[in-house]
C-alpha cells in the first residue's frame, strides 16, 4: 500500500519480545525496563492475524526481532506460520546471535530467509563493555560462520567511538562468502546511552584507508535503508545505515509492530494503532485491515531524532 508520501510500504517489523539476556548501553537502561506481562504479550496465533491482515494490504516482508527473539519459546513456529501464509515473500530475523546456534537449524527447517547479527565489536572487553555482559565473543563469531553456511548473513554493528579500532576487523568478516558487514549510526532514541554520533563518512574514511578500491554498488539488497559498498579483497559487502547524518525517511517503507501489539508507523515517535485490543476485542480481518491502513495513513513523512530522545519507548520494545 502507498502512504501519502507516495512511500510503498511493505516491510513490518514484528517485535516478539522486550526481553534480552544482553543490556546494550545504547539501547537499555543498566537496570533494565519494566517488562511486560505474559498476558500483555502477543500470542503467536495474534501475529500471524496481523501479518495476514498486512498482507491483504501488500506488506509481505515480516522481520522478527525484539528485545532479543530468540529468548521467546519456540521462534521456528512463527516463522513456518508466517511463511504458509499465501503471498508471503521473506521472513528474516534480527537477533544478538548468542542462541542462535543452538537454533539455527529449526530456523532454517522452517524456511527463515536470511539472518541479521548484531555485533559492534571483536573485542572481549569491549564486548562485555558495551554489552554489560559476560559472553565471550567466539560464541556469536561461531554462530555467524554457522548460519552463513546456511543463509544470507548480515552484520550489524552500531558505529560507535570507543569502538574506532573494531571498525576493520569488523569489515574483514566480509571476506567470508555469504556475509555483508553493515554499520548503523547512533539514533538517539529511547532510554539507551547516547554516545557522541560518529557519522558513516568517517567509517567510510577509515575503511578506504584499508581498501582503496571500496566504492559504492548500484545494485539494490535486502528490505532496508542501507547502502552498499564493496572492495575486491571481500567478497560481501559493507553496508551504512546513516539514518541521522544522511535522513532516508523519503525511502522508509516500513511498520513496526511492538511486543504488546502497538503498530507505530515510524521508530522516532511513540504514536500507534494499539492492534492487540482490537484483536481481543473480537475484531475480524476487515476491522484489523482497516486499522493498519489508519497506521500507514498516519506514517509522518520524517523522523525527528531531536524529539525523540528521551521518550517512553525503548529500542528493545520498538525492535531496532
Ligand atoms: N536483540 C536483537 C539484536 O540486537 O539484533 C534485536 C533487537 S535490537 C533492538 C535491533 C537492532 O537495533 C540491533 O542491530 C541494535 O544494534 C539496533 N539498535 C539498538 N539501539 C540502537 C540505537 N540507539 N541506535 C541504532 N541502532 C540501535
Ligand atoms: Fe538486547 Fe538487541 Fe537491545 Fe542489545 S540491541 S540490548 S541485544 S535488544
Amino acid at each position: 500500500m502507498t502512504d501519502r508520501y507516495g512511500r510503498n510500504i511493505r516491510y513490518l517489523r514484528l517485535s516478539l519480545t522486550d526481553r534480552c539476556n544482553l543490556r546494550c548501553r545504547y539501547c537499555m537502561p543498566a537496570e533494565g525496563v519494566a517488562l511486560c506481562t505474559h498476558e500483555d504479550v502477543l500470542r503467536y496465533e495474534e501475529i500471524v492475524q496481523i501479518a495476514r491482515a498486512a498482507l491483504a494490504l501488500g506488506i509481505d516482508t515480516f522481520k522478527l526481532t525484539g528485545g532479543e527473539p530468540l529468548v521467546r519459546r519456540d521462534v521456528p513456529a512463527l516463522v513456518s506460520a508466517l511463511k504458509a501464509l499465501p503471498g508471503t515473500r521473506q521472513v528474516t530475523l534480527t537477533t544478538n546471535g548468542l542462541l542462535l546456534g543452538d537454533q539455527l537449524d529449526a530456523l532454517v527447517a522452517a524456511g527463515l530467509d536470511a539472518v541479521n547479527v548484531s555485533l559492534d565489536t571483536l573485542d572481549d572487553a569491549q564486548y562485555h563493555a558495551l554489552t554489560r555482559r559476560d559472553y565471550p565473543v567466539a560464541g556469536v563469531l561461531d554462530a555467524v560462520r554457522a548460519a552463513a553456511r546456511v543463509l544470507p548473513v548480515k552484520i550489524n554493528a552500531v558505529l560507535l567511538p570507543e569502538t574506532a579500532d573494531q571498525w576493520v576487523p569488523l569489515a574483514r568478516l566480509a571476506a567470508d562468502p555469504g556475509v555483508d558487514v553493515r554499520f548503523i549510526e547512533q539514533m538517539p532514541i529511547g532510554k539507551g546511552e547516547a554516545d557522541p554520533a560518529v557519522s558513516a563518512d568517517r567509517l567510510l574514511a577509515a575503511l578506504r584507508a584499508v581498501w582503496p578500491d571500496l566504492a559504492p554498488c548500484a545494485e539494490r539488497r535486502g528490505n532496508g535503508p542501507a547502502h552498499y559498498y564493496r572492495a575486491a579483497a571481500l567478497s560481501g559487502r559493507i553496508g551504512c545505515i546513516d539514518a541521522v547524518s544522511h535522513k532516508f525517511c523519503a525511502a522508509c517503507n516500513r511498520l513496526r509492530l511492538t511486543c504488546t501489539g502497538m503498530l507505530r508507523p515510524c521508530l522516532c515517535y511513540d504514536d500507534g494503532v494499539d492492534l492487540r485490543t482490537l484483536l481481543r476485542g473480537g475484531a475480524g480481518p476487515d476491522a484489523l485491515q482497516a486499522a493498519i491502513e489508519a497506521a500507514i495513513a498516519a506514517k509522518p513523512e520524517a523522523h525527528c531524532f531531536a524529539a525523540c530522545h528521551g521518550s517512553e519507548q525503548t529500542m528493545n520494545t520498538i525492535g531496532g
